[in-house]
């Protein structure tokens, strides 16, 4: 079993997790149950912060990619570790803003912003729309210019590094739907357009390669990649690039096919990021870009655990044991996106030798509804409590209500004291938005 400092048994021979009992932590607010450990988010965030204050002299800023795990209590804790966030759509920023969160320190992403939400970033006053597509460039102009300012952009370039991670989850191919390609010259064609605009106020680039990566190299490839079209940009249109957000991406351990990184190993990640800029900016002559970057998963994937409680456990003789959950794919759908791995913990035995190999089955009516398939456990009985590890990240921010299955509360964990983040949603809310037309109605007369 994996022990991060947040994860240990205790004498019960229990799971604790930031020094609270899981068993407790089921008996006292239920199952399904999103656990998070405020200590790693907060460790997480200052290892990023110090790493860009020691050794980029503080000259950028570490954005939370809040699509991880977005609800006002990690926007409050952002707040307070004085580092930015990103949002990609009108709900995200939102909420951010709910939290008090300050509107110059939100980016505002998205491939595909929809109009209402360009205004709504505008009307907040973000520090800056990392623009993806012509259209949106026109539109953040218009509204910038029907409000007597301008608004700063950065505009999201593709350098072409294919780094090693899930082929789904990546971002950066030149066939992508995210971003404008340096190499086929889509990229150098939309500066020379956000430049002709008076209202936008082009500050630089961004990109993003891809999710759950380890090779470090594929970081500094991709800053040497942006700071080489910074200097092409200088060199044909006098454009100097003020500002450069290298994404996020950073791999976490899931099973033990991952590398596991300590929260300082991954300051030595960025530290690489940053050497290679100033290595490039002082090759080529250029000014050090006021620098970015935007871990999502590695700030909440590890700090986050979800409880279930064990119900029908099926043997399929010489074929399989599904160990079934009262959770699935509503809740972490990300097995059945794309077969993510995970580490399942008998919290309720924890400090027992695994026994047997088992399927952990969800409860949606999809036979695809697994977390985890042929994973080592003790033997599982009904009512015993499961954890699932890593699960901080692209898990609640993913729930939905399929089947009308209820979307599990999250809590927070603070020295052993556990207290909701998320309340639980009813059924009232499953219902809140259904409507009978009369028309409808009408028919049962
Ligand atoms: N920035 C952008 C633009 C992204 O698309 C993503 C993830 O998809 C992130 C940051 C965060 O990535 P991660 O959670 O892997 O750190």
């Amino acid at each position: 079993m994996n022990t991060r400092e947040t994860l240990k048994v205790n004498e019960k021979g229990h799971l604790e997790i930031g020094g609270a009992d899981c068993v407790e932590l089921a008996r006292e607010f239920g199952t399904p149950l999103y656990v998070f450990d405020e200590a790693y988010i907060r460790r997480m965030m200052r290892v990023y912060r110090d790493t860009l204050e020691k050794e980029y002299a503080g000259n950028g800023l570490v954005l939370y990619a809040s699509k991880a795990f977005s609800c006002e209590a990690v926007y409050r804790i952002a707040r307070q570790e004085r580092i930015g966030v990103d949002v990609v759509s009108g709900g995200e920023l939102y909420t951010a803003l709910k939290a008090g969160f300050p509107a110059s320190k939100i980016y505002m992403h998205g491939n595909n912003k929809l109009d209402y939400e360009l205004e709504e970033a505008l009307d907040a006053g973000v520090g800056c729309i990392v623009a993806d597509a012509y259209a949106e460039i026109d539109k953040i102009d218009r509204e910038a210019k029907k409000r007597g300012r301008t608004q700063n952009i950065l505009l999201r370039i593709n350098p072409g590094v294919e780094a090693h991670t899930h082929a789904y989850i990546q971002t950066a191919k030149t066939d992508s739907k995210f971003g404008f390609s340096v190499a086929d010259g889509t990229a150098e064609k939309i500066t020379r357009y956000a430049l002709s605009k008076k209202h936008v106020n082009l500050r630089g680039f961004h990109c993003h390669i891809g999710s759950q990566i380890f090779e470090k190299q594929s970081f500094v490839l991709a800053a040497e990649k942006c700071m080489d079209f910074a200097a092409e940009m200088k060199e044909k249109l006098g454009f100097v690039t003020e500002e450069l957000n290298m994404g996020g991406g950073f791999g976490i351990w899931y099973t033990d096919e991952d590398k596991k990184i300590s929260p300082e190993g991954y300051g030595e990640y960025l530290e690489a990021l940053i050497s290679a800029v100033k290595a490039r900016a002082l090759e080529k002559g250029l000014k050090l870009p006021y620098l970015l970057v935007e871990p999502g998963r590695s700030i909440v994937g590890e700090a986050g655990i979800t409880l279930y409680t064990v119900g029908a456990v099926k043997e399929i003789p010489g074929v399989k044991k599904y160990v079934a959950i009262d959770g699935g794919m509503f809740d972490n759908p990300r097995y059945a996106l794309y077969q993510a791995k995970y580490t399942p913990v008998l919290a309720s035995r924890a400090g027992e030798a695994a026994a047997e190999l088992v399927s952990i089955a969800g409860k949606c009516c999809e036979s695809g509804d697994l977390i985890a398939v042929n994973v080592l456990l003790p033997k599982a009985e009904t009512g015993d409590i499961l954890a699932i590890l890593s699960t901080g990240a692209y898990n609640y921010s993913m729930a939905m209500n399929y089947n009308r299955n209820l979307i599990p509360p999250c809590v927070l964990v603070r020295e052993g004291k556990a207290d909701y983040i998320v309340r639980p949603q009813t059924y009232e809310d499953l219902t809140r938005n259904d409507v009978v037309p009369d028309f409808l109605a009408q028919t049962d007369k």
